[in-house]
């Protein structure tokens, strides 16, 4: 262990240098004026992997974004591990609040500053150092898959899964994209949520009514509307709508302070909802108002207004079925709409949740190998979120242990401005995963665990 260790060490300070220089290009695929960088960084990653002593590396796609696929053959008998990160960056939003250039990676503090030094350009790094702590001789099989949409929803995945299928086969996927509960504690990603939304369309009045003539007898479709969104909730701000799946989280505790600080409530706001911190956010529904269209205040007149609509966000706990919940909200919202006003449900996107069954000796030797990189135990994290594309290595690789790992950490602020990697987490990343590398060739062990 020492050895793997020393040696993740030793070449961290040139997979920092490369890390840097994958920042500097900027690779978001979002923006159709820079998809050219998005190349170019794809071409980047390729020419570091080729260098890192990979011998078959390629730039694929699949009318996407260009993703980078690199294999180092498995020794007889050895089995095959597949490393992904993702070399695309969300946009950098409003320039001038970052306090260093979005593309120019800054160091502060400990910290990497800089669009996509951590989501996930610290992926590709760690991958990277784990395969050089060998020596670009793993004893098991290498096969790194760098993509180049997820910030975009991985719309090709898919197909890539389905072209490459043969290359991209694995025992064990390593999806270096998620985070860690603290930068001391490293966090084993074991369920998502999922997502169902819809639109809400109230309406009152066949048109438009003087508020002094009517208002008083005649509803209106916006109180009306804000009546029935006001029914998704009870008074405690636990979800009202009945039929939801509840799931149960790890044990972990989340201080009401941290809460405070990492969600910026403002003084005097409370918690919503009842059950343990992680409950709420990890394996229970949620659900959020995320727009709403009425007539603007610069437009108001003293009108009835006669029709409005709002964006309902469902999140969905793991083990639930997002279609099925999608049904229940639209059942709750046609039948609580006040005063007879009319409902109509236009069903939205549906992502389903996940959940790992993260037993067995596969996540056994990634434990051990995050205990002794981290010096302390993996905590089983959910994520609030959805990450539609482990569904997609699930259903393409059903037979292939998924670890979801990462390289955040709360205050890392992905996809947001002044994102940062926490440098020790890369360190303890990477000699986890070089560690894992090592273990899952573990010679006798291995027939043991049916590799
Ligand atoms: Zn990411």
């Amino acid at each position: 262990m020492t050895d793997v260790a020393a040696r993740v060490r030793e070449v961290l300070p040139s997979v920092r240098a490369d890390l840097e220089a994958l920042v500097r290009i900027e690779s978001v695929w979002a923006d159709p004026a820079r998809r050219d960088e998005v190349r170019r960084s794809a071409e980047a990653v390729s020419k570091l992997l080729s260098e890192a002593g990979f011998g078959d590396v390629r730039i694929i796609s699949e009318g996407g974004a260009p993703a980078v696929i690199a294999h180092h053959p498995a020794p007889p008998g050895a089995p095959t591990v597949l490393l992904y990160a993702h070399h695309d960056v969300q946009p950098e939003g409003d320039r001038a609040q970052w306090h260093s250039p979005p593309f120019e990676p800054t160091e502060r503090d400990g910290r990497l500053y800089g669009r996509g030094t951590a989501d996930d350009k610290a992926g590709i790094a760690t991958h990277l150092a784990a395969f050089r702590a060998h020596g670009g001789n793993p004893p098991v099989g290498v096969t790194v898959f760098v993509e180049g949409e997820e910030e975009s929803g991985s719309p090709s995945l898919g197909a890539m899964l389905a072209a490459h299928r043969d290359e991209l086969a694995a025992d064990v996927i390593v999806i270096a994209d998620s985070d860690n509960w603290s930068p001391d504690l490293p966090s084993l990603t074991v369920s998502l949520r999922g997502l169902a939304d819809c639109v809400v369309e109230v309406a009152t009045l066949d048109h438009g009514l003087h508020s002094g003539m009517w208002g008083g007898v005649a509803p209106d479709a916006v109180t009306a509307l804000i009546r029935l969104l006001a029914s998704l909730h009870d008074d405690d701000g636990n979800v009202a709508v009945e039929g939801l799946h509840e799931a149960s989280a790890a044990d972990v505790d989340f201080p009401a302070e941290r809460v405070r600080r990492d969600a910026g409530l403002l003084d005097g706001v409370r918690e919503i909802g009842s059950g343990s911190v992680v409950q709420r956010l990890w394996a229970k529904p949620a659900i959020t108002v995320i727009g709403i269209d009425t007539t603007p205040i610069a437009s108001a007149s003293n009108t009835l207004i006669p029709r409005a609509r709002a964006k309902v966000s469902m999140r969905v706990a793991p083990g639930g079925d997002a279609a099925e919940h999608l049904a229940a909200l639209t059942r709750h919202l046609e039948q609580h709409a006040p005063w007879g006003a009319r409902v109509t449900v236009t069903p939205g996107d549906v992502g389903q949740p996940y959940a790992i069954d993260a037993t067995g000796p596969v996540y056994d030797a990634a434990r051990a190998a995050f205990r002794q990189a981290w010096g302390a135990d993996a905590i089983d994290a959910g994520v609030g979120g959805s990450i539609p594309f482990i569904a997609e290595f699930a259903k393409a690789y059903p037979e292939a242990k998924i670890l979801v790992t990462g390289v955040e950490d709360p205050d890392t602020q992905a996809h947001s401005i002044n994102e940062s990697l926490h440098l020790g987490v890369l360190e303890r990343a990477a000699t986890a995963e070089a560690l894992l590398l090592e273990s899952l060739a573990g010679g006798q062990e291995r027939s043991d665990r049916g590799l």
